[in-house]
């Protein structure tokens, strides 16, 4: 029987109902061209995908759309290749699959589809080989007996407006552009709405949607997601056997060794390594967190599930660790590997009460042992007879690996014109800090804001104060700016030139020192507070979020109403006096230099202790935090 025959035999038997999944593990091969495990399909091996695929199956009613936010290298772009394999062989109809962009619909069909059609035997039979000028099988058409499959880019309106489909593969919706239409050309929508409108005629539709997430407020998926069921993967612990979500939270490693990362069960703190991660996966169960409305079924997973030998714990700490510092990379860190949305989700769960739970031991004032080095921020209030003038500092000590202390923040009253308070700063810029080990500690660089109403005042003071290593910084809320820049010298004679020895001016990427603050105030144990921080305190730091932009390119943060934001600028100005020193000392020695400095200062301490001197009057300054 050639294989059309056979086609047409199967064609008058309605075959048995079956699942995606079970027609999967009995039909579906892996190519050796877009597989790394070539070979049979094993739904198995990926337990987690069956209840998503069977939710795709025609024997499932209940559901009509299926949402898939999922981490990297958990298979998801397989299942959806199942599912259009699945249609075309056992209930075909028309079916539109839709990708990024074109160049990524070819790449696509080329490195994954195809493969899957030559090695599949059921679909090979149904597919004609593409031939050069063969319309009805070309890199974007696929025609099988009782169907076609229709494959295009949402970048592309024709596309998407083509003829009625009943099954609609979407995937990385989340790469998709906002708007169908290319450059230049009249708005066309949306396009994951221009593709499910195609589907309105059928009533018998399924729609899969995956991707990873990107931002918050730009997710397509996540906002799917919200709308489902909301379904999480619960497995249960190798020592308690009681069911949980695994959550980066949860993961341990010691002394930045990836190798040693272990999962700690949330109920009876076991440590568990990767070699229990079959057996998790095999036992798992999704659970829904909503009861199920129009229809739509979500799945979350993070790459934490990712099957043993594709993405170990291990590489995903490191990644982890390598990434953490850089705001773009360790977003895609969380986007990819956690699959989560970035930005405010991180934020708006750091609450002022929670954060409260975060206080250390150690006084206001006082340095931990681990602090090798202090830097200062300075935000200016007012100027000129407006209200409450004022200037806030932040003091805080620096430890290896970046670890952040707040050592006091101090607020002085005055007008930022006069010159009263910079007196009160003097005072705070010539401290010495005792340090456990019997050294003494000055704050080695403190950034002053220039914007705002007394930025004549800042500079004098900044001209006056290099010694004590004062720098003038203004902050750029533009994104992808750097923690702070060059500096550009700001004085200038009456001929406009700049002036030697004249001001310099740093431009402060805030928004991405923003990013990297919140980041560790949610991922990691990196700011650490001192005991009487205040609530006060931590609502300032956690007064801004970031949203949506008014023109809808992009994001930006915004200050919550009503809320002071003090303590987080000076926060920012102190990251970026930080990295104003990696500009002066390496990085990789800078923990060993100041180290060697605070060393140096113990034995002087020892030899002039009577020459030291105390801090002098603390007049008009006002102790605040
Ligand atoms: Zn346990």
């Amino acid at each position: 029987m050639n294989p059309f025959q056979k086609g047409f035999i199967e064609g008058i038997i309605p075959p048995k109902p079956m699942t995606v999944s079970e027609w999967s593990d009995k039909h579906r091969m892996l190519s050796s061209k877009g597989s790394s495990e070539p070979g049979r399909w094993r739904t198995s091996r990926v337990p987690y995908l069956k209840q998503p695929m069977n939710c795709l199956s025609v024997t499932n009613t209940d559901v009509q759309r299926v949402v898939v936010m999922f981490g990297a290298q958990l298979g998801k772009t397989e299942m959806g290749i199942n599912f259009l394999l699945y249609t075309i062989d056992h209930c075909p109809a028309p079916i539109l699959c839709v990708a990024a962009s074109l160049d990524m619909v070819k790449r696509m069909s080329r490195q994954r589809l195809e493969p899957a059609f030559e090695e599949t035997p059921v679909i090979k039979a149904k597919i004609a080989p593409q031939r050069s000028r063969d319309a009805s099988n070309s890199m974007f058409i696929k025609e099988f007996p009782n169907g076609i499959l229709l494959l295009t880019g949402s970048n592309s309106p024709a596309g998407l407006r083509s003829a009625p489909v009943r099954y609609l593969f979407m995937d990385e919706t989340d790469s998709y552009p906002s708007d169908a239409s290319t450059s230049g050309g009249v708005s066309e929508g949306d396009p994951c709405e221009l593709a499910i409108k195609r589907t309105s005629t059928f009533s018998r539709k399924k729609i899969l949607m995956t991707s990873t997430p990107t931002t918050k407020d730009f997710s397509r998926i996540e906002s799917e997601y919200l709308a489902s069921d909301m379904r999480r993967y619960w497995v249960p612990c190798p020592a308690c056997n009681e069911y949980q979500v695994l959550v980066w939270s949860q993961m341990k490693w010691e002394n930045r060794d990836a190798s040693t990362a272990k999962y700690e069960c949330v109920h009876c703190g076991e440590r568990f390594d990767e070699t229990h991660k079959t057996a998790l996966l095999r036992k798992g169960e999704w659970r829904a967190e909503k009861p199920m409305t129009r229809k739509t079924a979500g799945f979350q997973m993070s790459s934490l599930y990712s099957p043993a030998g594709w993405l170990t714990w291990p590489e995903i700490v490191e990644e982890f660790l390598r990434s953490k510092d850089d705001a773009p990379l360790f977003k895609t860190w969380v986007n990819t590997r956690m699959a989560e949305t970035f930005d405010e989700s991180y934020q708006s769960q750091l609450s002022a009460e929670a954060l409260l739970e975060r206080c250390e031991k150690y006084m206001p004032g006082t340095i931990p042992e681990d602090v090798l080095f202090l830097v200062g921020g300075v935000d200016i209030q007012g100027g000129g007879g407006t209200k409450d003038e004022r200037i806030e500092v932040s003091t805080w000590g620096i430890a290896p690996d970046e670890h952040m202390y707040l050592i006091q923040h101090d607020v002085i009253y005055g007008d930022p014109n006069q010159g009263t308070v910079w007196e009160g700063l003097d005072i705070l810029l010539t401290n010495e800090y005792e340090h456990p080990n019997g050294g003494k500690l000055k704050i080695e660089c403190c950034a002053i804001d220039t914007g705002g109403l007394a930025t004549q005042a800042v500079y004098n003071y900044c001209r006056q104060r290099q010694g004590l290593g004062v720098i003038g910084i203004k902050g750029s809320s533009q994104s992808g700016k750097p923690a702070i820049g060059r500096g550009s010298r700001v004085d200038l004679n009456y001929r406009g030139r700049a002036i030697k020895k004249g001001v310099i001016v740093y431009m402060v990427g805030s928004d991405t020192i923003k990013d990297v603050l919140f980041a560790r105030l949610k991922f990691n144990d990196k700011l650490h507070f001192h005991a009487q921080t205040t609530e006060e305190y931590f609502k300032q730091f956690t007064g801004e979020r970031r949203v949506l932009k008014k023109n809808g390119r992009g994001t930006e943060y915004v200050q919550k109403k009503n809320q002071n934001v003090e303590a987080l600028d000076t926060a920012v100005y102190a990251y970026a006096a930080l990295n104003h020193l990696y500009q002066r000392f390496p990085r990789g020695k800078i923990y060993q230099i100041f180290a060697n400095r605070l060393l140096k200062s113990l034995n002087s301490t020892k030899e002039n202790t009577l020459n030291s001197k105390k801090p002098t009057s603390k007049q008009g300054y006002v102790h605040k935090w």
